[in-house]
């Protein structure tokens, strides 16, 4: 939808196109469901134009987003460093998705920063490093990552010629392209995924994008399973016990947190995708608008952050988390002992509370814009 990308913007990136042969599509650190939709939407869509195409990731996926990865494109930093040098060195085009600065890409930053190859940026997170690219598409008013390629690959066809009946609302949307199942199915997954399952920044927009890509053949009840359901009994276990023994309630902060250490880590014989949607667990607690996950990491601890009302995550997580993200869902890390991460979270929120002048909900100076 031309409301969400500029014409310039569509101009400019087929121009780029049209002078591209090797490009490389990157995306942030613990890649999630938009990350990988829309490397591998973007991989298969060039890879259709017959640009030849990687994509290489800092750090490796949840297992249960394998399935997108059918055709074993992507390639982990981590893993396979020296492959991976030569592929930047030899891209004359990198595609950055789902991030808005180069810090997210980790390890991979330097190496892309130096890069000689024409920079393009495409994400829905607020405030982008433009300076680090040549072209940016951004746009923070869409569920997704996969939905701003969707409304771009869209913009980027030719219309169809055909007349259909004037009662087609796909017609009268402007929304009538063809996509092939392999960019379609990714393109859902990342939505369902950035969404939490159709929950959260879904617009009309969006459920048009949805409604389309199921006529274009993808089959949602095939995806829902694949994405929310068939976890491993660990997990089911490893969620129950995070409920009982490692979820705290604040209720003077309308908040709530679950503490996920290495111990619980190996006891639940945990991988990578496993907490999944942890984050989100408090918020189901009436009178919890405001909810974090912590996991401990070798040498840090991973913070997520979501909120369901104007508290913003994303000021949250900047100003004591060392990280940022959305209004309504962000991340970051901490240098700290796991065993003070409780009392620093009350220290944070007691001081982002003070001076309440919101309901007691939250501190003006972090609502949202
Ligand atoms: P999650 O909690 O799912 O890891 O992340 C939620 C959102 O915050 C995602 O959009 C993600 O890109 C962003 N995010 C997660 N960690 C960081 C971080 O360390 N820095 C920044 N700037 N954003 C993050
Ligand atoms: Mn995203």
């Amino acid at each position: 939808m031309g409301r969400y990308i500029k014409k310039i913007e569509v101009e400019k990136f087929q121009d780029i196109l049209d002078r591209t042969h090797n490009a490389l599509i990157i995306s942030h650190l613990n890649p999630d469901g938009d990350a990988i939709g829309s490397s591998m939407a973007m991989y298969n869509y060039l890879d259709g134009l017959g640009i030849n195409c990687s994509v290489v990731l800092p750090s490796s996926y949840p297992d249960y987003l394998g399935f997108l990865d059918n055709k074993n494109p992507i390639k982990i930093f981590t893993k396979d460093s020296k492959a991976i040098l030569d592929i930047i060195n030899s891209a004359d085009l990198v595609i950055a998705l789902d991030f808005n600065q180069l810090k997210r890409v980790d390890e991979l930053e330097t190496h892309i920063a130096n890069s000689s190859a024409t920079k393009v940026l495409i994400d829905h997170h607020p405030f982008p490093v433009r300076e680090s690219f040549d072209l940016v598409i951004s746009n923070t008013e869409v569920s997704s990552t996969c939905e701003l390629l969707f409304w771009l690959f869209n913009l980027m066809q030719e219309p169809e010629k055909e007349v259909v009946e004037s009662s087609n609302v796909l017609l009268d949307c402007g929304v009538r392209f063809n996509l092939s199942l392999d960019i379609a199915e990714p393109l859902y997954v990342g939505m369902m995924t950035d969404t939490n399952n159709f929950a959260n920044s879904v617009s009309s927009d969006t459920l048009l994008m949805a409604s389309r890509l199921i006529d274009l053949g993808v089959d949602k009840e095939k995806l829902q399973n694949l994405v929310f359901g068939g976890f491993s009994e660990n997990r089911m276990r490893l969620m129950g016990h995070m409920l009982l023994n490692r979820m705290v309630v604040l209720e003077k902060y309308n908040a709530g947190f679950i503490l996920f250490s290495k111990e619980d880590q190996e006891r639940f014989n945990y991988n990578v995708g496993d907490s999944e949607g942890f984050v989100n667990l408090p918020l189901n607690i009436q009178g919890v608008f405001l909810s974090a996950l912590f996991t401990e990491k070798e040498g840090e601890i991973r913070v997520s952050l979501r909120s369901t009302n104007d508290f913003s995550v994303n000021k949250f997580s900047k100003l004591h988390f060392n990280g940022g993200g959305h209004e309504r869902a962000a991340g970051g890390r901490l240098n700290i002992k796991f065993d003070e991460v409780a009392d620093y979270f009350e220290k944070a929120l007691e001081q982002s509370y003070q001076n309440c002048i919101c309901d007691n909900l939250c501190k003006d100076n972090l609502k949202s814009e």
